[in-house]
């Protein structure tokens, strides 16, 4: 039998509705997949049934008797209810309200719903962009509860929780937050969020797009446990490959089959765009870049140590930059964020034709760029201007200077700057991608390459065939990058547990990192 569902506005723009019918064809399929008996906008019919099985509470609820009363009748009707958007979530940008606001000058107060009745799930957002309704609303319709679950843990969480991330040492700079804001209300100041409490109108999609917020892993996956049995994730091959051009080469970190990937993504019109790391105004410094020309692609080759919020670029390219078909280069954790992002598309709007193809890089740690510059001016005595190359290897930060000079930093030393968050990062290797690519296990001048999903299997089956990669005789050393993804677990798994004796949060896994 069809669910009953009520869609009932209170102080609301109906922005949550409209959001919802922005689906197109996919909006008409749930619609005839539910008995809609009441829904402003969307249908004619306004029926109360005694029994519903979801009603939806759009829009902040007005401390008036009328709306008291009707939030308190729909609850004591429906088996569930969704508070959906930040009006009904949070009171959102009702919050503000003073009195005197025009369209209805006369509702001066507001209060989300959750503070009213009980309410089964909440879902953030201004409004939550149409696909995350979509899915929320097939989950509800398939009865998938472990899908509909985070929306139920975020209840009562209060947007400024994004703080409490960074103030926690689990921001690793992904970047997505300020992807997700749709005020703009954040920059980033050496890879970390600054919110601008002027422009924040307590939607709560920051926190709900996080990755470190919660992560919707399944069993066995980003798990901390170092003898778990896929330490490098589900992948079909691996392979050592590089750029079949000298130039890329040149460029390029290990064998430059990033930059050649890209290009011939770009080149066959595979992708329209991709998000990188480009140089930024200091040396060594990365920052994010939306390319769409090979020469750019090109000049972002090569490893920038450093934080770089990558996918704070990532709104921008998929409704302003107009690209359906993107390509992300960046760290596991960035990965990760695309991943929570791709199964909850909470807060970017994105065509429903996007796509997205993931590359993922392998990853020890990161540093802020100020601990990176000093770690190399105190430990390894030179200016990060005077540095023209650095790769991590044979236990060691190796520094090449100007004058030709190599510098090792132990990793030992190097411990002690990198970013508090990749402490807890048990990812070595970008476990959700398309297509991993690393150095370690590669010999010189070569890449490890683990390809993952079946289209970044045939991206680089088809790159290859078509001249713009190589491939080695021999596979990489795979014994050795599971060594390091087994140590970078145990690492992970060392500091869970001192994070537990202080009471600390710990991001996972999976939803439980949101109960408190
Ligand atoms: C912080 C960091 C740590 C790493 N640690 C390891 C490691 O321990 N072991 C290992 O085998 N490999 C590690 N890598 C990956 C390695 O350095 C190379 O990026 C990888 O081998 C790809 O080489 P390539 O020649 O194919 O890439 P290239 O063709 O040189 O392309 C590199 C790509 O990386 C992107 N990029 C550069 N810097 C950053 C950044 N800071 N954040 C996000 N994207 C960036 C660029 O946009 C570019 O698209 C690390 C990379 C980074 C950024
Ligand atoms: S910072 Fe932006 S995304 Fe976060 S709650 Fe405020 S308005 Fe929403
Ligand atoms: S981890 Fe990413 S989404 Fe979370 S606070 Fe840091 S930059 Fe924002
Ligand atoms: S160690 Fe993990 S958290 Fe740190 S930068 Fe690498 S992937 Fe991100």
């Amino acid at each position: 039998m069809r669910p009953k569902v009520l869609w009932v506005q209170f102080g609301s723009c109906s922005g949550c509705t409209i959001s919802f019918l922005d689906n197109g064809p996919w909006a008409d399929r749930i619609l005839d997949s539910i008995d809609l008996l009441h829904a402003p906008l969307i249908t004619d019919r306004n029926e109360m049934p005694e029994k519903a099985d979801l009603t939806i509470v759009e829009g902040a609820i007005a401390v008036t008797r009328q709306h008291l009363k009707k939030l308190h009748d729909l609850r004591e009707r429906s088996k569930k209810m969704l508070s959906i958007g930040a009006c009904a979530e949070s009171s959102g940008i009702l919050h503000y309200a003073v009195g005197n606001q025009m369209p209805q000058p006369e509702l001066d107060a507001f209060l989300p719903a959750h503070e009213i009745v009980p309410v089964d799930y909440v879902m953030p957002g201004c409004p939550p962009a149409p696909a995350a309704i979509a899915k929320f609303l097939e989950a509800f319709i398939s009865g998938d509860e472990d899908y509909l679950a985070p929306y139920a843990e975020i209840i009562g969480k209060p947007e400024g929780r994004i703080r409490e991330i960074v103030q926690q040492g689990l921001c690793m700079s992904c970047g997505m937050c300020g992807a997700t804001c749709p005020t703009h209300a954040i920059s980033y100041v050496e890879g970390k969020p600054v919110i601008r409490d002027e422009l924040c109108i307590m939607c709560g999609e920051c926190y709900f797009q996080c990755p470190r917020s919660f992560f919707p892993c399944r069993e066995g996956e980003l798990t901390c446990d170092p003898g778990a049995a896929r330490p490098m994730g589900v992948y079909a091959e691996g392979m050592q490959m590089r750029s079949s051009s000298p130039e890329i080469r040149k460029h390029a970190q290990a064998g430059g089959v990033v930059t050649a990937l890209l290009n011939y993504c770009l080149d066959t019109k595979t992708i329209d765009g991709a998000l990188v790391a480009k140089d930024g105004s200091n040396p060594w410094e990365g920052v994010p870049q939306m390319v769409e020309r090979s020469e750019e692609v090109v000049a972002s080759a090569g490893t920038k140590y450093a934080v770089c919020p990558t996918l704070y670029k990532l709104r921008e390219s998929l409704t302003l930059g107009g690209l359906r078909k993107l390509a992300v280069v960046g760290l596991p954790c960035q990965m990760e964020a695309l991943e929570k992002y791709m199964q909850y598309p909470l807060g970017i709007r994105a065509h429903p034709d996007t796509s997205i193809l993931r590359i993922g890089l392998f990853c020890s740690s990161n540093f802020r760029y100020n601990a990176m510059h000093k770690m190399v001016e105190e430990v390894g005595g030179v200016r990060p201007a005077d540095i023209t190359r650095i790769d991590i290897g044979a236990g060691a930060f190796q520094i090449t200077t100007v004058t030709g000079e190599t510098i090792d930093i132990p990793l030992k030393v190097v411990h002690g700057y990198e970013q508090e968050s990749c402490k807890v990062c048990p990812d070595f290797t970008s476990e959700f991608c398309d297509i991993s690519v690393g150095a370690i296990g590669a010999r010189e001048g070569w890449s490890a390459v683990l390809v993952r999903s079946e289209r970044g299997t045939d991206i680089v089956k088809d790159a290859t065939s078509e001249g713009y990669l190589e491939k080695g005789d021999e596979a990489p050393d795979m014994d050795l990058v599971k060594l390091l993804s087994e140590k970078k677990r145990m690492r992970a798994n060392k500091s869970l547990s001192w994070r537990e004796k202080y009471g600390l949060l710990n991001p996972f896994p999976g939803i439980d990192a949101l109960k408190d």
